[in-house]
């Protein structure tokens, strides 16, 4: 401890009282090791004016650096439901001390001071650590606790859970996702029977009940990697979804476990499989990847179809490019441009009279529908004019995603 150090300390305290962890916190070079309190009273013993500032009649905290502890204990309350490994302390500090803690440091106009903010949310940290036998993680911590001082409460933040799985469908009129009634949005009345709800169930209802259920969270988002119609199945080895479970009070659930009870829940609707934990990181991977999807179509003609004439439509199709203009059914919420799609694979299965059966593998993003119809020619070429038969899909299911 150098003179110059002695003689800042000497002029602060003549003017501030200061407990010895304010004082201890203007001199971060001195001592490393000891905590705060040990550095103020280490340089408090060889002042001239040695009397000591108890915490409580402290000028800046008033106290609040010996709070730690409370703190602990409001934080340790507030967690013990959640299952967690690691944590972060944050802290919103009172104003007040804050405002005289920039005075004190325009006083002594040095830059080697440390925040009151950090003291209390490394100490908390460090108490916690050992009281609860958690670590402290800066990158990605289960639960982050921010300490309202001014309030004395604490705030805690759960790091969602996130699990990937694929879904399968097997029943047509299930939305992928939740829809609020149009005429209430949510609220409940006579049209949607107080469901607040246009469909009775989705896809994102039938699985993830079963995990809220699981983990104790309180919400939940369901990812899907593209949607399939509302009236179309979802076969093959399923569709690649992201469920995000929001503020769960448990985080290591058995995935064996909760697949076979999500599967016999929602049985002979919709199945799923490959779950695993995930992260935020993989939502948009499965947003935006591209993969390649396949689709079992049944299409009625106006006229009965020629089958010679439609196995050679197919065979023009396959490997073509197409373009499509935003079809009109959902021109109101998506940009009008055209898009280049191509067509993989297109193989005719059978002809009965007006009726007929296609596989079609085509680039992530096409519309089938419009392929088929041509949609007043915004979609070239298309089915219905290469085969000079006005066409439409009855029916149509994704029997496989390619590309994971
Ligand atoms: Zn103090
Ligand atoms: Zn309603």
């Amino acid at each position: 401890m150098n003179d110059k150090t002695l003689t800042l300390a000497e002029k602060t305290v003549s003017v501030y009282h200061l407990c010895d962890s304010c004082l201890g916190r203007l001199f971060r070079q001195i001592e490393k090791g000891p905590t705060n309190k040990q550095k103020g009273t280490l340089i408090r013993n060889n002042l001239k004016q040695s009397k000591k500032t108890h915490a409580k009649d402290c000028w800046l905290c008033e106290g609040l650096t010996e709070e730690t502890d409370h703190f602990v204990d409001l934080i340790s309350d507030a967690l013990k439901e959640y299952e967690f490994d690691t944590f972060l302390i944050g802290s919103k500090i009172d104003e007040d001390i804050v405002e005289r803690e920039k005075e004190l440091w325009d006083f002594i106009s040095s830059e080697d001071f440390e925040p009151i903010k950090m003291e209390i949310n490394r100490e908390v940290g460090k108490i916690l650590e050992e009281k609860l036998g958690k670590t402290v993680d800066f990158e990605k911590p289960d639960i982050t606790v921010i300490v309202d001082t001014a309030f004395d409460v604490v705030n805690p933040q759960i790091r969602p859970l996130f699990i990937y799985g694929r879904y399968k469908k097997f029943e047509r009129g299930i939305p992928q996702t939740k829809w609020p009634c149009r005429i209430c949005r949510g609220k409940g009345c006579r049209s949607c029977n107080y469901t607040g709800k246009r469909y009775e169930t989705s896809v994102e209802e039938l699985i993830s009940k079963k995990a809220l259920k699981r983990t104790k969270g309180n919400d939940e988002s369901f990812h899907g990697c593209g949607r399939e119609d509302i009236d179309a199945l979802m076969l093959g080895s399923g569709r690649p979804f992201v469920l995000e479970i929001k503020n769960p009070k448990k985080r290591t659930i058995d995935l064996a476990i909760l697949t076979s009870e999500i599967n016999s829940y929602t049985k002979d609707r919709v199945e799923i499989s490959n779950l695993r934990f995930s992260d935020r990181k993989e939502i948009a991977r499965i947003k935006n990847a591209e993969f390649q999807k396949t689709y079992y179509i049944v299409i009625e003609g106006e006229k009965p179809i020629k089958k010679e004439k439609l196995k050679e439509v197919a065979q023009l199709l396959l490997g073509k490019t197409i373009e499509q203009l935003t079809p009109t059914r959902v021109a109101h919420r998506r940009a009008n441009k055209i898009r280049e799609r191509k067509i993989y694979n297109c193989k005719l299965e059978s002809v009965e009279g007006s009726i007929a059966r296609l596989t079609i593998e085509t680039q992530s993003g096409t519309y089938i529908k419009e392929l088929v119809s041509g949609d007043s020619g915004r979609t070239t070429p298309n089915i219905s004019e290469m085969l000079g038969i006005p066409c439409k899909v009855k029916e149509l299911d994704v029997i496989e995603i390619k590309g994971e």
